[in-house]
């Protein structure tokens, strides 16, 4: 039977699909956060085709177990015991950050494949278990790549620049939103190259990488986030 529309649910997030001609196959983009136990979940899909008729069907997709590393990391004290002004600094970037980061609209803007936003060796991956300064755990949600400063950083995909501005912990900040909920940050950056608003394609440069923010040196820290959930940077990599 031929569909007009696909439209799936996963873990209590929207999932859109969008239909290939050339394979003449339904994509979707979907992930499961760090904290999902392992298990099986049902993925709920609710088609429309060509004649009208809807349909209904469920398929259980399993989640596997995995294991992350541990680390012990020392940073300058202001980013583990922050002051009053450095608290309030804080709060008020979670709330733009809170603010911003649902603005993600339904449209997808991302097509093709994610190219890697620097050439350069990885440093440390996604989902290490950290300590910081021996009191504060903190968990890798993000790919870090080993770059001096000022190395050119680049997009991963098309999109819209949703965020470019310091920010505490993050240092320089860039977030490109690539729609239906997918966001991609660059952190720690020395410059930034684009403005709030701004279109990229995937490889077009959004700043220098550097050390701001919380950051043991200079290092390029690019995560992946989709509705609210931090996915593995690699993997959006490797998607075909
Ligand atoms: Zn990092």
């Amino acid at each position: 039977m031929r569909l007009k529309s696909l439209q799936g649910t996963w873990l209590g997030h929207d999932v859109s699909f969008d239909f290939d001609s050339s394979t003449r196959t339904w994509y979707g983009l979907a992930g499961a956060s760090l904290k999902t136990h392992p298990g099986s979940y049902p993925l709920a899909l609710n088609a429309e085709s060509i004649s009208g008729k809807t349909l209904s069907f469920e398929r259980k997709i399993h989640v596997g177990h995995a294991k992350y590393p541990s680390i012990a990391i020392n940073v300058p004290k202001r980013y583990t015991e922050p002051d009053p002004a450095q608290v309030e600094k804080i709060k008020q970037d979670q709330a733009l950050k809170e603010s911003l980061f649902p603005k993600s609209g339904p449209e997808r803007e991302w097509s093709g494949r994610f190219l890697p936003p620097v050439d350069a060796p990885i440093s440390d991956q996604f989902g290490t278990e950290r300590k910081l300064n021996g009191v504060i755990q903190s968990t890798h949600q993000g790919l870090d790549y080993r770059v001096p400063a000022g190395t050119p950083i680049a997009a991963l995909n098309r999109g819209t620049v949703l965020l470019a501005r310091p920010l505490f912990f993050e240092g320089n900040c860039v977030v490109v939103d690539h729609g239906q909920g997918l966001l991609s940050l660059y952190l720690h950056l020395s410059e930034i190259t684009v403005k709030e608003g701004d279109q990229v394609t995937g490889g077009k440069q959004i700043g220098l990488s550097g050390a701001t923010g919380r950051a043991t040196g200079a290092h390029l820290h690019v995560a992946v986030r989709w509705q609210g959930v931090y996915l593995s940077t690699l993997f959006a990599l490797r998607l075909p």
